[in-house]
């Protein structure tokens, strides 16, 4: 076993035998990743500004070897996961979902699929960024969860700050 399997094998990002799918989670929220890139096929392709990552969350730079993972939304980039990005997944655009309700003073699409790849892609100096911004109906269709609950707490929060 080469030392990049072993790691890969131990990887808490990495896909392992027996995973039956793969989730993003946005505080209640859960996105089926893999219905996401399905329902993305044919949806027209953007183009995000790498500025635009780093103001996302990205890192441009790689972290001081004592931290190993930094936020993006609510989901970790793992320094050691960036070496185990299969190279064809480098072609798949991003994924953005889109919040069932527009958050004043918040960003409404969040990236469900490719913070590794977009941090590869912005350290690597790639400016334009190729990426999928799902509608609100396809982002409802591949949220398993919390879709409801997401769209009646931020309408209760909004009527309670009137
Ligand atoms: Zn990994």
């Amino acid at each position: 076993m080469t030392a990049t399997a072993k790691a890969k094998s131990t990887c808490p990002q990495c896909p392992q035998p027996g995973d039956k799918g793969e989730w993003y989670h946005f505080f209640a929220m859960v996105f089926d990743v893999k219905k996401a890139r399905e329902l993305a096929e044919g949806e027209e392709i953007v183009h995000v500004t790498a500025a635009q990552l780093v103001q996302y969350g990205i890192r441009g730079e790689r972290l001081a070897p004592t931290a190993r993972t930094f936020k993006v939304g609510l989901a970790g980039v793992n320094e050691d996961h960036l070496q185990h990005i299969p190279v064809e997944a480098l072609d798949r655009p991003l994924l953005f979902a889109t919040l069932p309700t527009l958050v004043v003073g918040a960003a409404n699409h969040v990236l469900i699929d490719g913070s590794h790849t977009a941090t590869i892609k912005v350290r690597r100096g790639d400016e334009k960024i190729a990426a999928v911004i799902l509608s609100p109906e396809l982002s409802r269709e591949c949220c398993e969860r919390g879709w409801q609950e997401m769209a009646r707490g931020f309408s209760r929060r909004a009527r309670q700050s009137r």
